[in-house]
């Protein structure tokens, strides 16, 4: 399903799923997580596609972060030059760390969207692959040859009771 409209979800998961991030990553572990959830199970596609996306979307989410911290400055108690650099550095490791988290949730989404669409196609299948089945079988009639329906009780040709 690598079609110009599968892409083009992606890119828009990608893109929600990182202001999501920027939104939910100060909430330890679980914003990643469920921000990556959101957009593996939006995109779907298997674990490592989900994985893929969601990764995307954090890394987007983490610059929209550092872009914000950027533009609007640090918070008060970190005027100081050093603390500032611890900060950036504790923010680098704790955006590095939710990338990895929300790519686990991504794969995790994909999957269980997978799990859900799966299990009416199979079913599907078998029921189409069952009916043409019984129509296929045949039996012959004793009296006039006329071949009917597995199922019949009677033939179409003779109308005589068949077996
Ligand atoms: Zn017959």
């Amino acid at each position: 399903m690598a079609d110009a409209k599968g892409m083009l979800r992606s890119a828009a998961a990608v893109l929600a799923g990182g202001i999501i991030y920027s939104a939910l990553t100060w909430v330890p572990l679980v914003g990643p997580f469920a921000t990556g959830v959101l957009v593996g199970w939006w995109t779907g596609g298997g674990f490592l596609k989900g994985l893929r996306n969601a990764a995307y979307a954090a890394s987007l989410g983490s610059i929209i972060v550092f872009y914000m911290i950027a533009a609007y400055g640090l918070p008060p108690a970190g005027t100081q030059a050093p603390i500032n650099l611890v900060f950036l550095w504790m923010l680098l490791i704790w955006n590095v760390t939710s990338i990895i988290v929300a790519g686990a949730g991504g794969g995790i989404g994909a999957l269980s969207r997978d799990v859900r669409t799966l299990i009416p196609t199979n079913l599907m299948e078998s029921l189409s692959q069952h009916k043409p089945r019984k129509g296929v079988e045949y039996r012959i009639c004793p009296s006039c040859g006329q071949g009917n329906v597995e199922s019949a009780k009677t033939c179409i040709g003779c109308a005589k009771p068949l077996k």
